[in-house]
């Protein structure tokens, strides 16, 4: 049973890799039968809005992605970071540091100009026999944990295995500013912990961030949860991924007429495989996803797959849903009489919902021009003879007309005794009753428009 989490900073919008670690830690949370939290990290309160907040848990809602409990708020919980790190100063293992902020500098570019990596010297760590500077005047301390001086931190991540970082990496690092606030990595420590999280699935962005947190949890005495660092996304270069590759907001993908049910496919395999299956449905991962399978190295972005994707769910999903997707972006089917005939003609070829939306609309709106270069290439002095017999045709068989292959059925005759070759019918048909060549098989079409409309859009364009 995994007790996992996805634990945000609301400072912009969710961004698909975030949702990506989200999914994991769900996954593995759910299939497990474990819990899987939301945590808000919004003790940086200059950098956080609530705008944010509402994107983090609309962009939820929209995947589908449920949290167990209550969102839990990191900036409601201060008395309780504020408890253990007097914790640690009483036992001696964190100390007052009232290094100034120019103080620092001046360390920081001695080292670098000796080429050493900037850390803190320990000036005010308190050591038997050591002599602590006097304390100065109107400075506010901030908190430092003491790290160890030698050795190794080691822990197991699931991803990469074993991973050594030497104490000398890790400085006696910051957890309570001088305005007493804690920092970063002692909140998600003290969350972690208290929350008793068993796996913590996040981007290896934060690998050095768990040396940190290490060291918290060993002064802390606290179970060490089991990490997983997914490697990044990156763009089809190679490079980390911009705004520039494509959409980084999950609700952008809504707005570009994406599935969830794509997004999400897209992003399980987006770092983790399961032989050369490439389609899952949430079932499907539920079952087969397991973090220890998530892959070492940087997975590529590509926008082509998640469009295949969604084409697939778009054509898989029922009807009504798609008819109630199709709201967000203003195509309204519910009460239409041919909506199934609708849909089941457009999905065929639709890539996104908005494509959807607009081969629909192609067919439900009467054309008020036609397009050029169609009308040039199929248009020849005979078609519009051709269009007035195939109207009558059809007006004499009008009472037959229902089905795609009614029309199929009077429409091959009459394309034998022309001695026609089906563009020659068909792409002036297209013409008349959609403005453009493109669209789907003229049975189809006329079906759904019924044999009226059809008789009045040929005609209009005869004439
Ligand atoms: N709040 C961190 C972030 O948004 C995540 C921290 C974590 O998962 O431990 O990157």
């Amino acid at each position: 049973m995994a007790i996992t989490r996805f634990a945000p900073s609301p400072t912009g919008y969710l961004h698909i890799g975030g949702l990506r670690t989200a999914l994991y830690s769900y996954l593995w949370a759910r299939k497990t039968k474990g819990t899987f939290r939301l945590r808000i990290e919004d003790t940086d309160t200059q950098r956080n809005n609530e705008a944010a907040m509402d994107a983090i848990l609309e962009a939820f809602d929209w995947v589908g992605l449920s949290y167990d409990g209550t969102v839990e708020y990191q900036s409601k919980r201060l008395d309780i970071y504020k408890k253990y790190i007097q914790q640690l100063l009483d036992e001696g293992k964190a100390y007052y540091c009232y290094m100034s902020k120019e103080e620092l500098d001046a360390l920081r570019e001695k080292q670098m100009a000796n080429k050493e990596t900037p850390r803190y010297d320990g000036t005010w760590r308190p050591e038997v026999d050591k002599t602590l500077p006097e304390i100065p005047q109107g400075v506010e301390p901030v908190v430092r944990i003491k790290s160890p001086n030698e050795g190794i931190i080691t822990f197991i991540d699931g991803v990469r295995s074993v991973m050594n970082f030497d104490c000398a990496e890790v400085d006696d690092f910051v957890i309570a500013r001088s305005n007493g606030m804690p920092t970063y990595n002692f909140v998600v420590t003290i969350d972690d912990a208290l929350m008793n999280m068993t796996d913590v699935i996040r981007g290896d962005d934060h690998l050095t961030n768990t040396a940190k947190q290490i060291v918290i949890y060993e002064a802390l005495g606290f179970d060490v949860p089991k990490f997983y660092h997914v490697p990044m996304i990156n763009n089809p270069q190679g490079k980390k991924l911009s705004k520039r590759d494509g959409a980084l907001d999950v609700m952008d993908y809504k707005r570009k007429g994406y599935l969830p049910e794509a997004l999400l496919n897209f992003l399980v395999r987006l770092g983790w495989s399961n032989g050369d299956q490439e389609i899952f449905s949430m079932e499907e991962m539920l079952e087969l996803f397991n973090p220890e399978n998530i892959n070492k190295s940087a997975s590529s972005y590509n926008e082509e797959k998640l469009l295949w994707l969604n084409a697939h769910y778009i054509k898989n999903v029922s009807n009504d849903r798609l008819a109630k997707e199709l709201e967000f972006f203003d195509c309204h089917l519910n009460g239409h009489d041919k909506k199934e005939m609708l849909l089941d003609l457009c999905k065929e070829r639709a890539q996104t919902l908005i494509e959807l939306k607009e081969a629909i609309e192609k067919i439900l709106k009467v054309p008020t021009e036609y397009e050029v270069k169609g009308t040039k290439k199929f248009v020849k002095e005979n078609t519009i003879k051709i269009l007035e017999s195939y109207v009558q045709i059809l007006e004499e068989n009008k009472d037959k007309l229902h089905l795609a292959c009614d029309y199929e059925l009077i429409t091959k005759p009459f394309i034998e005794e022309f001695e026609l070759k089906f563009p020659q019918l068909f792409q002036p048909i297209r013409i008349a009753l959609t403005g453009g060549t493109q669209a789907p098989s003229v049975y189809d079409i006329m079906a759904i428009l019924g044999i009226e409309e059809v008789k009045s859009r040929l005609n209009s364009a005869i004439n």
